[in-house]
Parts: C-alpha cells; structure tokens; sequence
C-alpha cells in the first residue's frame, strides 16, 4: 500500500472511521491505558509506521501518550529505543515491515492485559459481539460477520466489516484490494473513499 503520510493529530478520526478491528482495539487501549504491552506496541507502531507516520512524529506520539502515566526519563530509557528500533534506526537498522493479517492471525496470542492480535481470531463470541455493537455494527451485518468467524472465515470477516462501514464503496471505484489481507490496505482504501 502507498504510504498515506498521517499525523499523530489525525489518529483519533482515523481510530474511528478508518482502521480495522485489530488497530482500533490497540488505539483505544492506548488511549484508555496510556501504554501498550510489547507485541501491542510493535503491532500498532508497524502499521503506523506502514501508514506513513515518520519516525519523528512516531516519537512525539508514543512519548505523549506515556508520559501521561510515567516520567520523561522512564520513557526514554525503556520506550523511545524501541520506537527508534521499528524505523530501523537501532541495532541491526532491520527495516521491519507491517504485519500482515495472517502473521497477526497465526501470531501468538493476546494473553490477559494485552490488546494486540486480531479480534476475529482471538476474541471470544461474546467479547466479539459486543465490540461489534459498540462500533455501531447493525445486527444483519453483525451477523454475517459472526458467521464468518464461526467458519474460521476471519479475513472475510474482516472484509464484511468494511463493507458494512463503508455502504456504497462499489460505486466509488475505491480498490479494496489487499482489505482483509493487510491492516494498512484496509485503512488505505478506507481513506481513499473518505477521500482524507
Ligand atoms: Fe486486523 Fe487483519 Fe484481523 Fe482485520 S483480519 S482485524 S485487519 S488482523
């Protein structure tokens, strides 16, 4: 997907109307919990990162979310290496790239505190169903989606999602290719129908 440059000041829109399941989940728990366990923060900050935010803004974002609950210093000798170490700016300067859904869905699972893997996958039907309510799922989309899941079908229901919240996408001539295969081309043809 082509990077679509976002600003930390647009990820709470974009939280609301455009990301999948899975990064909605990790950006409110980070908002809620102003930090995210190790495989929540690599999960989120790929796909950031994979969204176009730039190392510097990465920075600023992960530092104002922390330090809401521990010292400036404490970030920095514990948090800010990591955030440099996804841009490949540290240690092996790898350029780790997003994570795909199958890599999420075949990933190791959200243990208790975590909010990273994919909630299709890894949510119980119960959980799932009322996160699906909360974002203003209708009840016959709800139920297609909950079919799907029940079928192991998680990255068609992930796509249904899309669907769902995105009426009329057909028409617009938006590509969805890659929704349901990747985080970011879901987001990605999210915001080109939003046209943001
Ligand atoms: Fe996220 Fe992919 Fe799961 Fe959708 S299918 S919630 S994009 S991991």
């Amino acid at each position: 997907t082509d990077p679509d440059n976002i600003k930390p000041g647009m990820l709470n829109s974009l939280a609301e109307r455009s990301m999948p399941l899975c990064m909605k989940q990790l950006h409110s728990a980070l908002n809620r919990e102003h930090k995210l366990k190790h495989w929540g923060r690599l999960q989120y900050g790929l796909f950031l990162k994979g969204a176009g935010l730039s190392v510097d803004d990465a920075m600023a974002f992960w530092q104002a979310m922390f330090t809401k609950i521990m010292g400036l210093d404490q970030f920095q000798k514990q948090y800010a290496y990591n955030v440099r170490h996804m841009y490949g700016k540290e240690g092996k300067r790898t350029n780790y790239t997003p994570y795909s859904c199958l890599k999420i869905i075949m990933g190791n699972p959200p243990a208790a505190g975590d909010h990273h893997g994919c909630p299709y996958r890894h949510y119980d039907e119960d959980h799932l169903s009322s996160l699906l309510s909360q974002v203003r799922i209708g009840a016959t989309d709800k139920d297609a989606i909950l079919r799907q899941v029940k079928s192991k079908n998680y990255q068609l229901a992930c796509q249904r999602h899309f669907e769902a919240t995105h009426k009329g996408y057909e028409a617009s001539g938006v590509s969805t290719d890659g929704v349901g295969n990747h985080p970011n081309a879901w987001m990605h043809a999210s915001m080109e129908f939003h046209k943001e």
